[in-house]
């Protein structure tokens, strides 16, 4: 059979079984995040099966704590697995045997530390084995995102199987793994394609059918480079950390690479799951877009009841996190500026930063926010004096104080938005937070007020 024939079984396989392989490396990158969702995605689309494989063989990963960290960020973001985790590890003896198969066959040979060939036929400590490249074939296969793809093995060199240390090298326990576990498709990134080719020698050399593969687009920043741990965020731990919700995050990363045929983007990833199909998995390098994972996540905010929000956002103003006093905290004047600043967040850890003025003794000193509006901005001393003599005896309610500063404004030539800004920094130490007059309505004092205007006029 050849090797598109050997595909074809597979491509119409009805139950499909694909796999999460990563290579345990302490946390979870959001390219492989990416791959064991969309793996997820095609087993909830088709009723196949999803299976999480460790590929674990290099002894330096061979750490339960790298795999610890992994596991934890794959259900954090509720990719469920059906089968595993299956560590690779655990195969060996099984590799091995695979190894010893093709040098029994002549597939494979015994290799010393300078590349050369020594006769022999039993796996030895201390000899690599090779495999050994047919010549002058052509291996092709249709890979459903790249389409039809061909490798010479003259272009291939007779490559290492099996470790001098007694390890099977890594392309050995894919092939053999994907073979035994019955992977119908292998759905991951695209830096895994040049290896394709050997595996497929490898899996006519044990007479094993070929899985259908589809490779992943590239993730790449906005400069169009490859997303790299150096210049990037690229553990999905740092999102965790910096306040997007897991529903957001898998939605992201549902259109990398990937779009709903209707091109509606912001949706439930068992929604996603009804309509994603590999066949519209497009090739081009996919821009991980900061911006519009933050636009999703405010969303997916804006969206959750005051309950649920408060409750994922309790880590961010508990106690040990929040940077105000914790004997300052109040929770009932919190629970109602949960209802001002909700809609306006984009991440989690925005939030503290959207409340501190209210249990901070003294709102923070942010230079930028107080340049901006006490120095360049309009008359700010005057905006302050006016504003301490109205607030002082007007009604404590949201209209009255919006109407008490906008007469004041008025009275100087500067219109409500400018004129609010002197105040908003005074009372919250930034020109950026919530909305200002119903702030003051319902959650502070009067007395408050007009202390924090006192205490900025006089750094004026
Ligand atoms: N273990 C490989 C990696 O983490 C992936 C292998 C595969 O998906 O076939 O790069």
């Amino acid at each position: 059979m050849g090797s598109i024939g050997r595909q074809v079984a597979n491509l119409l396989a009805v139950n499909p079984r694909v796999r999460f392989a990563p290579s345990p490396t302490g946390y979870l990158h959001v390219g492989s995040a990416r791959t064991a969702l969309f793996n997820w995605l095609y087993a909830r689309a088709t009723g196949g099966t999803y299976v999480l494989r460790v590929e674990d063989t290099d002894a330096e990963r061979n750490r339960p704590e790298l795999t610890e960290n992994l596991l934890a960020e794959l259900e954090w973001l509720g990719l469920d697995w059906d089968e595993g985790p299956l560590y690779q590890s655990e195969r060996r003896d099984r590799h091995r045997g695979v190894v010893q198969d093709l040098l029994n066959g002549n597939l494979a040979y015994l290799c010393n530390a300078d590349n050369e060939e020594v006769p022999g036929q039993e796996i030895t400590d201390g000899l690599a084995v090779r495999f050994r490249m047919p010549a002058n074939q052509t291996v092709a296969f249709t890979d459903l995102v790249r389409g039809p793809v061909s490798f010479a093995t003259e272009d291939l060199e007779d490559f290492v199987i099996w470790r001098s240390n007694g390890t099977p090298m890594f392309l050995l326990a894919n092939a053999v793994d994907d073979a035994d576990m019955g992977i119908t498709h292998a759905i991951r990134g695209e830096d895994l394609l040049s290896g394709v080719p050997k595996v497929l020698l490898l899996l006519d050399a044990i007479g094993a059918p070929h899985p259908v593969y589809a490779h992943l687009p590239l993730l790449v920043n906005a400069q169009r480079k490859k997303l790299s741990k150096r210049r990037d965020d690229v553990s999905i731990a740092d999102y965790r950390e910096k306040g997007y919700l897991p529903e957001a995050m898998v939605n992201y990363l549902a259109l990398l690479g990937w779009g709903p045929p209707d091109d509606v983007e912001e949706r439930p990833i068992a929604e996603i799951a009804k309509l994603f199909a590999l066949e519209d998995v497009n090739k081009a390098p996919a821009f991980f877009d900061l911006k519009k994972l933050e636009f999703i996540n405010a969303g997916y905010l804006r969206a959750l009841s005051k309950e649920d929000f408060m409750e994922r956002a309790a880590p961010w103003v508990s106690a040990e996190a929040a940077p105000w006093p914790a004997e300052n905290f109040d929770a009932e004047k919190y629970s109602i500026m949960v209802g001002l600043v909700q809609e306006k967040l984009r991440t989690l850890a925005d939030l503290p930063r959207f409340v501190d003025f209210l249990f901070l003794d003294e709102p923070v000193d942010d230079p930028d926010s107080w340049h901006k509006a006490m120095v360049k901005g309009p008359q700010a001393a005057e905006m302050l004096d006016g504003a301490a003599v109205v607030l002082a005896d007007c009604s404590w309610e949201t209209e009255a104080i919006k109407e008490a500063v906008a007469a004041v404004g008025e009275g100087l030539g500067i219109k409500l938005g400018k004129a609010q800004a002197p105040i908003r920094v005074a009372l919250t130490g930034r020109t950026v937070g919530p909305p200002i007059f119903e702030t003051m309505a319902l959650c502070l004092d009067r007395q408050v007020v007009l202390d924090r205007i006192a205490q900025a006029r006089s750094r004026l």
